[in-house]
């Protein structure tokens, strides 16, 4: 599992199990409004400005030079081969399990297992829950799509698809809490977000990540003891139990879950207008997993629905 996928596999996954149905209809419906990137040989995706017509064509390429991984731009232009003509681009919020900035699993950072993918999960459910009740995006206009090392969330709401890189930067402070906010306890709106990515932080911080400056062993330890009553506590707006831990060292530990949050997602995708995205459908071949649009977010398990064939058969 997670190994490298070699030329040879990723022949047979084109050849015999790619299917063009798992294109999501987001990408059929633009096909020829989209830049694609493809890289040859896992140094990147040194092929780009490329214009696909149909899905016939593309299919042909896939099948043809079977490439290490394929990208097409979350932006819609006029002239993609020139990257010229900018239309609109999708909102989009990449989350990879890889460089989730706490994962009770300890597999590392640039690693991924079953426990760190499940709990990236986590962070899907709350950016899209927030996207719904604080910007009011419809349900519908929300897309997810599972990376193969992480998650990928499309946002094809017609206005805020024609947001500018400043725009979108705020926008990923806020969904990120890259803020601990002036009020703690509101039951909506960012205190309620904050508090959300507070617990997660909670559940599967180990005791280093929980070290600050003028906090000692022994409170830290408190903390762990009393995870359960403060988690309860927060839930409810009430950071009590916390505070009386840490004292004066209270505000300084909100800021140090913030600096850690803000690690979660990376920023760098969500503002940039021309980013290219791994194309659903096609194959993460560093790790050998399909990346693919999800339909259903609660069951999705990436070990059950985006392990190729071929790796199958190679563990037989
Ligand atoms: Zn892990």
């Amino acid at each position: 599992m997670f190994e490298e996928a070699t030329p040879e596999e990723r022949k047979i996954y084109y050849n015999e199990e790619w299917n063009a149905k798992e294109l999501p209809d987001f990408i059929v419906d633009s096909i020829e409004q989209r830049e694609f990137g493809f890289d040859y040989d896992g140094s990147g995706p040194s092929d780009r400005y490329n214009q696909i017509f149909s899905v016939g064509e593309l299919e042909r390429v896939l099948r043809n030079r079977y490439p290490y991984a394929v990208y097409s731009s979350v932006a819609y232009y006029k002239k993609p081969r020139k990257r010229e003509g900018w239309i609109k681009a999708e909102l989009v919020f990449d989350i990879d399990a890889k460089d989730l900035p706490v994962k009770s699993c300890g597999c590392g950072k640039g690693m991924v297992c079953e426990k760190c993918l499940e709990e990236a999960k986590e962070y899907v459910f709350l950016i899209s829950e927030a996207l719904r009740d604080d910007f009011g995006i419809k349900k519908g206009d929300i897309r997810y799509i599972y990376s193969g090392r992480g998650y990928h969330i499309r946002v094809f709401d017609p206005e805020l698809m024609l947001l500018s890189r400043e725009e979108r930067g705020k926008l990923v402070d806020y969904v990120a809490c890259n803020k601990v906010p002036e009020v703690l306890n509101l039951s909506f709106g960012y205190p309620k977000l904050f508090r959300e990515r507070f617990l997660i932080f909670l559940k599967y911080a180990l005791p280093e990540d929980l070290k600050i400056k003028g906090v000692g062993k022994q409170r830290i330890e408190e903390i762990l003891k009393k995870k359960r009553i403060i988690a309860n506590e927060v839930e409810e707006g009430d950071f009590s139990t916390l505070r009386k831990i840490l004292k004066s060292k209270f505000q300084d530990f909100l800021r140090h879950v913030v600096n850690i949050n803000a690690e979660s997602l990376d920023a760098k995708v969500t503002v940039d207008t021309k980013r290219i995205l791994r194309l659903p459908s096609s194959l993460h071949s560093k790790v050998s997993m399909k990346c693919v649009e999800i339909k259903n977010l609660e069951r999705f398990s990436p070990l059950k629905h985006a392990v190729p064939k071929f790796v199958e058969e190679r563990e037989r």
